[in-house]
């Protein structure tokens, strides 16, 4: 068997989450709503199983999804796109992801990660014959430098892979710092694969910036989006990935042999989705970030200040000043005594640098949220000591 699988652990996610249900305790894990998602969009997807097309579609997507995402991207991030040369529609984020690294990846090329990294990536990496090199990023803001960069690009660099906004530490990169990116990679021959799929959930007034509106990565980087997050319906694996016609042409060749196509009648409720007014996606924002605040004021009540959060449904909680710096046994007791689930920050790093954050899931129902911050405020003194 491939030891780099065969020696993985279940993820995070999964792991938490069976946790959670053997205690009965209330997922602050694996980020997914509570809220069902957008109902028309729903019946769209029930109308098409029911009445659509139920075949292979094209390879690419269907056309009408891959103009929404166009048309989505020039209404919303001002990029032009062409829908017939530059946008692939996938299997979830997580396909693209895979894709990319399959496709641009040869053994003992050299892919820069930054820390915390989404589980996914560094396992891909590997299995693609890469060499991970990291840049790491710390509480409180999680911010990268140009010093960083220089020293972790190098002419063996062929990918550079950004999740922008990042889960788990729910940062959003602007401008100024996706030019430094542009930069650092100017002259050399790295790709870089920008993990957008937080790109709707921004808060605060921010607005996402992609890679493809920095000039100087227009043309050398691919982004990946997602309509689970999208529409906050994380189960649809409705992937889209846009870079620019020479560098989809040999993805298209990855996700031909990987997943070929994605289900089409999700593809057209999607591509009705997002051709919903700019409304909706504002509501989507404002109701999030309610919801942040409101778990930010209870775990600060229960004695655990949350960190910032620009962006994603995930607050995180830096123990170091209560003096504990083992998050993941302190998700074990927290998930055993307390009844609730939250993730280990620990698990988005290679190494053991980084122990003391825990991250928690904040697109649940006010009566979910309020219950952990109830089962927090009686539990924190004793797992404080
Ligand atoms: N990338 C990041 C950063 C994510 O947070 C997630 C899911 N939470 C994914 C990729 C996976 O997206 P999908 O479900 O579309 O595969
Ligand atoms: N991306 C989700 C999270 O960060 C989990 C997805 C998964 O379970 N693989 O919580």
């Amino acid at each position: 068997m491939n030891p780099i699988f065969a020696g993985l652990p279940v993820s995070i996610f999964e792991e938490m989450s069976a946790l959670a249900r053997e205690h009965q305790a209330i997922n602050l894990g694996q980020g997914f709503p509570d809220d069902p998602g957008p109902e028309d969009v729903r019946r769209k997807a029930a109308e098409a199983v029911v009445s659509g097309w139920n075949q292979y579609p094209p390879m690419l997507g269907l056309p009408e999804l891959r103009q929404a995402v166009a048309r989505h991207y020039l209404d919303h991030q001002g990029l032009e796109v062409d829908a017939a040369r530059e946008v692939m529609v996938t299997s979830g984020a997580t396909e693209a992801l895979a894709g990319a690294l399959l496709a641009l990846v040869e053994p003992g090329d050299e892919v820069v990660l930054f820390e915390p990294a989404y589980d996914a990536y560094l396992p891909l990496v590997r299995r693609a014959g890469g060499v991970p090199r990291f840049v790491k990023l710390a509480p409180p803001d999680w911010r990268f430098t140009a010093a960083q960069l220089a020293e972790a690009i190098t002419p063996r660099t062929r990918v550079v892979l950004l999740n922008n906004p990042q889960n788990p530490s729910g940062a959003v990169y602007g401008p100024a710092e996706l030019q430094l990116l542009a930069d650092a990679t100017a002259g050399t021959r790295a790709i870089v694969v920008a993990d957008e799929v937080w790109e709707h959930v921004v808060f605060d007034g921010r607005r996402h910036t992609s890679v493809l509106a920095i000039p100087d990565l227009r043309a050398r980087s691919v982004k990946i989006g997602s309509a689970g997050k999208i529409f906050c319906l994380t189960g649809w694996k409705v992937g889209f990935v846009v870079a620019a016609p020479e560098l989809l042409k040999v993805l298209a060749k990855a996700h031909q042999y990987i997943t070929f196509t994605t289900p089409p009648n999700l593809q057209s409720a999607v591509a009705y989705g997002l051709g919903k007014p700019a409304a909706h996606f504002e509501a989507m924002r404002e109701d999030l970030q309610a919801r942040r605040d409101r778990l930010a004021r209870g775990l600060g009540a229960a004695g655990l200040a949350a960190l910032p959060t620009e962006g994603t449904y995930f607050l995180n909680v830096d123990l170091a000043p209560m003096g504990l710096r083992d998050d993941a046994a302190f998700c074990r007791r927290l998930v055993a005594e307390a009844g609730v689930a939250a993730i280990p920050v620990s698990a988005f790093y290679a190494d053991a640098s980084m122990r003391s954050v825990v991250r928690f899931c904040f697109a649940k129902n006010d009566a979910t949220l309020d219950g952990a911050v109830a089962r927090l405020s009686e539990a924190a003194p004793r797992l404080a000591r």
